[in-house]
């Protein structure tokens, strides 16, 4: 196969999609922890999509362009693994605190999301391009609170999702679950955006459930504190402490509307 030539957007989806299945199929084999995963989701955005440039102003002046990480860059792909509903209904179900399988699931889908990675790297590298592996997580300003690489933005891009009203990707596969993504020198069919919005606030429809989910004055129907937001994640991973880093909380993407799918009514 010919790979330098731009691969159809079908096909290559279908490829790495089952390249990231097999992975997660490996991990959870190999007995590394509970399966935590659903299907997972992929999709590619051109490296030169000029809604790269407009993350320095939505994100920060630092956020990194494809051509950044990789010399030569054409294609960034993102991908979705979303979480199974018990691992939400986990989280809501203890008040406070996150549940521990919330924080449990976090660090092995970061070091999931690098094994992904690195599969991907070595299947494209075996058909002849460069690619260039982001981080799960943590690649931020701790005071600023802002990305060099935003997976979230960089999935919107690509066309995995829209945004919702508690600022998380809602994908086909709803919001709850992780993103991650990496960039190549193959050129890839890009994958169309969404032609509507995906959360029901964003449509003009009442929901608004994630704000009742956030008891932190983080997440309210006029704004996002995200200095609110990480202090409560913080308090999370100083509970955790016996686990590795779990600056994390998730209620807002728990057992609301678009947590495991697109919503189609408001509760
Ligand atoms: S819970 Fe409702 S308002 Fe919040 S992001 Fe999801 S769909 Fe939008
Ligand atoms: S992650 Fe937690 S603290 Fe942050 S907005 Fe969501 S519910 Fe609130």
């Amino acid at each position: 196969m010919d790979t330098r030539r731009v691969l159809p957007g079908d096909g290559a989806l279908i490829i790495l999609t089952q390249a990231i299945r097999s992975t997660i199929e490996r991990w959870v084999e190999s007995g590394r922890g509970e399966d935590y995963w659903r299907e997972p989701l992929v999709a590619v955005a051109s490296a030169h999509d000029p809604l790269f440039h407009q993350l320095k102003d939505a994100v920060s002046p630092e956020h990194g362009m494809p051509e950044d990480l990789l010399k030569g860059a054409q294609s960034v792909i993102a991908f979705f693994l979303p979480f199974r509903q018990w691992v939400g209904e986990a989280n809501v179900r203890i008040k406070g605190l996150s549940a521990r399988s919330w924080a449990e699931s976090y660090t092995a889908t970061n070091g999931l999301i690098q094994v992904v990675g690195e599969t991907l790297k070595e299947a494209i590298q075996g058909m002849g391009h460069a690619v260039a592996v982001t981080p799960p997580t943590h690649n931020f300003d701790s005071e600023k609170l802002v990305s060099a690489w935003s997976h979230k933005h960089v999935a919107y891009i690509a066309g995995l999702g829209t945004f919702g009203h508690h600022r998380l990707l809602i994908t086909e596969a709803g919001c709850c679950g992780r993103l991650g993504s990496l960039v190549t020198t193959m050129t890839l069919a890009a994958t169309p955006r969404p032609e509507k919005e995906y959360c029901l606030a964003k449509r003009g429809e009442s929901c608004h459930a994630c704000v009742s989910q956030c008891r932190y004055n983080a997440l309210l129907k006029t704004h996002f504190d995200r200095h609110a937001c990480y202090r409560q994640c913080l308090v999370n991973d100083a509970h955790f402490s016996d686990l590795p880093l779990t600056d994390v909380c998730g209620k807002c993407a728990c057992q609301v509307p678009c947590s495991y799918s697109i919503p189609n009514n408001p509760p």
